[in-house]
């Protein structure tokens, strides 16, 4: 079996037994359920859950594990005149979500924020004709489940096809990514921020984290240094980690705002 932790949905190496513990879990940014560490497998995910789809914009997709399984984050399928771009991953497809993608073109590249997204990574490549998986290579150490297809890549950005571009950001881990889609929001730029930039649940701000389940927030000088990594791009809106969390307008503001109110609080 190649187990799946229940908490974090991470998908590790094959073996006859499940691991004692998962190392994401454990880790102080994560948590181990309160009925310890669980195992599921695929198969038995896609007995009990299916992918919710959602047309987002026009060329933008998101996908979502209902009910609710593990961290409960989005991934998006970007479409772009020289290839599509997986953004961000879930612990499983369904015949439906693969279905939608291939009838899209398929996926060129397999793009992730951080180690808590990288889910079933391996498995999506696979589907979808061993799809390079682009990991920042600062967090190397949290990849669970090895592949040919993973390409560790190193410095502050990658471009990629149709003008998108990986940025890293730091701070929640130190390879934290951002996708920078410049014919997102009709033209005005769209940014993916995972976990990196987190879209608060009013849609007005976003927050700086260090661990989001156990809240322990970003220190100054890192936060600065998100917000400074992103600066540099024209974009309008923010599509966050989880379903609906998502700034349709304003994003660039919202960053700058959100970054003085974190430095203020951090202050008093
Ligand atoms: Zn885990
Ligand atoms: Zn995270």
């Amino acid at each position: 079996m190649k187990p799946i932790c229940v908490t974090c949905g991470t998908q590790f190496e094959d073996s006859a037994v499940p691991p004692d513990r998962c190392p994401i879990c454990q880790d102080e940014r994560q948590f181990v359920g309160l009925d310890g560490q669980q195992w599921t497998t695929l198969e038995d995910l896609r007995s009990r859950h299916e992918i919710d789809i959602v047309l987002q914009e026009k060329a933008l997709t998101s996908f979502s594990i209902e009910p609710h399984f593990g961290i409960g984050q989005r991934a998006f399928l970007l479409q772009t005149p020289e290839g599509n771009i997986l953004w961000d991953c879930l612990s499983m497809f369904d015949a439906a979500a693969a279905d939608h993608i291939r009838r899209r073109g398929g996926v060129q590249y397999i793009c992730i924020s951080h180690p808590h997204y990288y889910a079933a990574m391996v498995e999506w490549s696979r589907e979808f004709g061993n799809a390079p998986i682009y990991l920042h290579r600062d967090d190397a150490e949290w990849v669970m489940r090895k592949s040919p297809q993973i390409e560790f890549w190193s410095g502050e950005t990658k471009r990629l096809l149709g003008g998108v571009k990986l940025v890293r950001c730091g701070g929640h881990f130190p390879g934290g990514t951002v996708l920078y889609w410049p014919a997102g929001a009709e033209g005005k730029g769209a940014l993916f921020t995972g976990d990196i930039i987190q879209v608060a649940p009013d849609r007005k701000h976003v927050a700086f984290m260090w661990s989001y389940p156990n809240w322990v927030p970003l220190g100054p000088s890192a936060s600065k240094r998100v917000a400074a990594a992103v600066s540099p791009h024209n974009f309008d809106r923010i599509y966050g980690a989880f379903p609906k969390l998502t700034i349709a307008t304003g994003g660039k503001q919202v960053i700058a705002d959100s970054l003085r109110r974190h430095l203020h609080a951090m202050s008093e």
